[in-house]
């Protein structure tokens, strides 16, 4: 599976994410991503290879256990890693470019839920924009 940054930049490939996919509701992770959460999926270091654009990969020590990686060109939020830990990353599965091998199925840190995101499939769908 390949993902990528918005502006193409930085391009990575995984053969295989690990089972649990969060999305994670804590409040660095809606400020990181911007969104209503977060969703992370874990993947080892032998799964792995960044294919393009490692250099423009910028990193925030986002606490004193954990780094957030992000494309210093467009912003776009890549992985959380735990530092000085060689387990892989946990990619922000919104840059995959095609549907990954496990669906999320957990939510996490829901005691820091936003309050307004209303359940997606509830509302009216476009294929586009409003119009
Ligand atoms: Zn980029
Ligand atoms: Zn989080």
């Amino acid at each position: 599976m390949l993902g990528s940054c918005l502006c193409g930049s930085i391009q990575y490939r995984v053969n295989e994410f690990e089972p649990n996919i969060a999305n994670c509701h804590c409040s660095m992770c809606r400020k990181s991503s911007g969104a209503a959460f977060a969703t992370f999926a874990g993947v080892k270091p032998e799964n792995f290879t960044w294919l393009k654009g490692e250099s423009h990969i910028k990193v925030y020590e986002s606490s004193e256990v954990a780094e957030r990686g992000f494309c210093e060109k467009c912003g776009s939020s890549l992985f959380y890693k735990v530092k000085g830990n060689n387990t892989g990353y946990e990619i922000a599965l919104g840059t995959l470019d095609e549907e990954p091998n496990h669906k999320p199925n957990a939510n996490i840190y829901c005691s820091y839920k936003a309050q307004w995101p209303t359940n997606s499939e509830q509302l009216k769908e476009y294929k586009e924009g409003r119009g």
